[in-house]
């Protein structure tokens, strides 16, 4: 299904990014990858990963810098013309407004999470379009926080508001070129950004023992979701913000 297709990973830290699962499920698949990343030592790990699975095209991509962003997509556009989908697996908040109480949150850190977390995805979205002539896939990862308070994701539940958001704005709007723009919000999985949650062990507990699957999210759960969504089978979906948690967000009180 998905051989000769081409998609573009952003948020590959290490090999237990949510990112990585998906490239890994895409990979297997028959898919050509390309991966960004934001600094050294992400670069220092993400190279020997991408070169496990025969990728060679890793390129540099602070989502905060517009220049980057534009050299990424003309980059990718001169080596492989287009591109069939994106995934947008990025977040990021300053520790300190996870830590405090949420009525302490800086306007800086306000700025700080919803520029990374939320504007990144129109920031990509907008480029990706020039170059998805045939039309595309494009995914994001959310998480529960957004439409529920839940204790020390704070200023993130805010940003992945604004993200949920943004993927129905986008979906209308790029939806006439036939690229599509859905959103898995997954239960907690253990990785590097989730380990700047304070209380996250707690949070894995609660989460398994509430789940009707009484159990916690995989990476390859989300995975199986996302080749879902960047595949034909889902050609008729678009807007969608769909949960991979084990039924989590199902289960009322009581
Ligand atoms: P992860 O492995 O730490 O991936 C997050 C990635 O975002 C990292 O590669 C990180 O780089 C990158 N990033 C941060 N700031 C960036 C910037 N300015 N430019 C480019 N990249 C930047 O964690 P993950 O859990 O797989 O997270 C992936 C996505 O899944 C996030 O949107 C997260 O909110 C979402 N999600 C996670 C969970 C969970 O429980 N793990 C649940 C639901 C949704 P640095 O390491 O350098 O910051």
């Amino acid at each position: 299904m998905f051989k000769g297709k081409k998609f573009l990973i952003l948020g590959v830290a290490n090999e237990r990014s949510i990112a990585w699962g998906i490239a890994k499920a895409l990979h297997d698949q028959g898919a050509e990858l390309a991966f960004t990343f934001v600094n050294e030592a992400i670069e220092k790990r993400l190279r020997p990963l991408a070169e496990g699975i025969n990728c060679s095209m890793v390129l540099p991509c602070d989502v905060q810098n517009d220049q980057q962003l534009d050299s990424l997509f003309t980059e990718i556009g001169e080596r492989w013309g287009k591109i069939d989908g994106v995934v947008h697996s990025i977040a990021f908040a300053d520790k300190a407004d996870l830590d405090n109480r949420f009525s302490k949150t800086s306007r800086e850190g306000f700025k700080l999470a919803l520029d990374v977390s939320a504007y990144s995805l129109i920031a990509v979205a907008g480029r990706a379009e020039a170059i998805m002539n045939e039309g595309g896939s494009i995914i994001t990862l959310t998480y529960l926080g957004s439409q529920r308070s839940v204790k020390n994701y704070n200023v993130m539940g805010v940003a992945k508001a604004a993200l949920e958001s943004s993927v129905r704005y986008l979906a209308t709007d790029l939806g006439e070129k036939n690229i599509r723009v859905n959103a898995i919000s997954a239960g907690p999985i253990k990785t590097l950004a989730a380990s700047g949650i304070p209380g996250f062990r707690e949070l894995l507990n609660k989460f398994a023992e509430s789940s009707p699957l009484k159990r916690n999210t995989s990476v390859e759960d989300v995975a199986g979701a996302a080749l879902f969504f960047l595949s034909p089978w889902s050609a008729g979906v678009t807007g969608e913000i769909t949960y991979v948690d084990c039924g989590f967000s199902t289960v009322g009180i009581g």
